[in-house]
């Protein structure tokens, strides 16, 4: 067990570039020991210049960056403590698997130098937690993707760093190897621990890896949780809309008398709901929409077959909603909905 300390602490930074575009305001964000903390959010939403800020190859225009207690922002990047994987690997090509990994401690600084014992103890750890013994005296050229990734991977872990820091590293990889990187990343987290700070765009890496998800959006922080909890109470629209495939489905109308109204589509809302009062968005996620007996005539426009589930468009009233639904989730599951079906809406439960 890792002491729940707090490791990483950004407080009230803001980044201002010399053109003026504020890429960061003033985020407040705290990662424990320990954690995986995934920045998610849309190209452009400041995740690189938060993680850049961290690793110290960004000035912070205000506020304190915290390493382990202490304030960082004027400490130059090696001083730091952080192990970085990038994109790309960028692995010295003319090097060994075994000599990449070990490459940086042999260059160390004289006095901050390892012992050889020390060094060959870490590399055969590495190698040993990321299955690549039978590589070593391979050269990148000869090694897949995976590999590849699983170097740079390593190279980071042999110097022990306080913080690992990861910028769209699975990026490169093709989908099924991205699927398998990710369980890998995962183990890998749990069972040496380091405290890490991952950047993506995809939703879908951010909710397996992730202790917890901090969702940026136009340089703000939207939300910071655990990925259920963003999922299934998302603190603001956008979040909503960024998390899950097919999206939450977003209704903008009015709240009232414990009944939703917008335009057309009229339905109870939920007992949690009851009290809400105004003009309001209500969300439904796909896979919550439910055919009922007593509700509004949905038109089927279209369907997307996945296979074990279905994406089905619906038109709800004037509303465009997508219902995700496994044979079984229909009141007549032996019938396969078509275009042009008509089906009851909405949910019994919500969001
Ligand atoms: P992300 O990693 O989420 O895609 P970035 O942190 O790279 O986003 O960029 C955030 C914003 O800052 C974007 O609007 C981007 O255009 C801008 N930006 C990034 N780097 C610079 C720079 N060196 N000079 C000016 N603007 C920059």
């Amino acid at each position: 067990m890792v002491e729940a300390s707090r490791d990483v602490v950004f407080d009230g930074v803001t980044k201002r570039y010399d053109d003026g575009t504020v890429a960061v305001h003033t985020l407040d964000l705290t990662v424990d020991a320990g954690e995986f903390l995934v920045l998610l959010g849309p190209s452009g939403c400041g995740k690189s210049t938060t993680l850049r800020m961290l690793a110290g190859l960004e000035e912070v225009t205000a506020g304190e960056i915290r390493i382990g207690g202490a304030r960082v922002n004027d400490l130059p990047p090696g001083a730091r403590g952080l192990g970085m994987v990038f994109q790309s690997y960028a692995l010295y090509p003319h090097m060994t698997v075994a000599d990449n990994l070990s490459f940086g401690l042999r260059m160390a600084r004289r006095g901050e130098r390892l012992a050889a014992a020390e060094i060959n103890e870490r590399v055969d750890e590495a190698v040993d937690m990321l299955g690549l013994a039978t590589e070593l005296v391979k050269k990148p050229r000869d090694l897949s993707g995976g590999q590849r990734q699983r170097v740079a991977i390593g190279r980071a872990l042999v110097r022990r760093p306080k913080v690992l820091l990861m910028d769209e590293p699975l990026s490169n990889l093709d989908a099924k190897l991205r699927g398998q990187m990710r369980i890998e990343l995962r183990r890998l987290h749990e069972r040496h621990g380091t405290t890490t700070i991952y950047v993506t765009h995809d939703q879908v890496e951010a909710m397996t890896l992730a202790d917890r998800i901090a969702v940026l959006d136009g340089g703000r922080l939207q939300q910071h949780a655990s990925p259920l909890t963003a999922y299934h109470e998302p603190a603001n629209a956008f979040v909503a809309s960024f998390l899950g495939t097919p999206p939450m489905n977003l209704i903008d109308g009015v709240a009232g008398n414990g009944r939703f109204v917008a335009g057309e589509l009229e339905f109870p809302l939920p007992v949690h709901l009851a009290h809400a009062n105004g003009p309001c968005t209500y969300g439904i996620r796909p896979e919550e929409v439910a055919v009922v007996q007593d509700g509004a005539s949905a038109e089927v426009v279209g369907v997307e077959r996945l296979g074990g589930e279905s994406v089905y468009h619906l038109q709800v009233a004037g509303h465009s909603i997508k219902a995700l639904w496994r044979r079984q989730d229909l009141a007549a599951p032996n019938i396969d909905l078509a275009v042009d079906s008509a089906v009851i809406f909405p949910a019994s439960s919500e969001s």
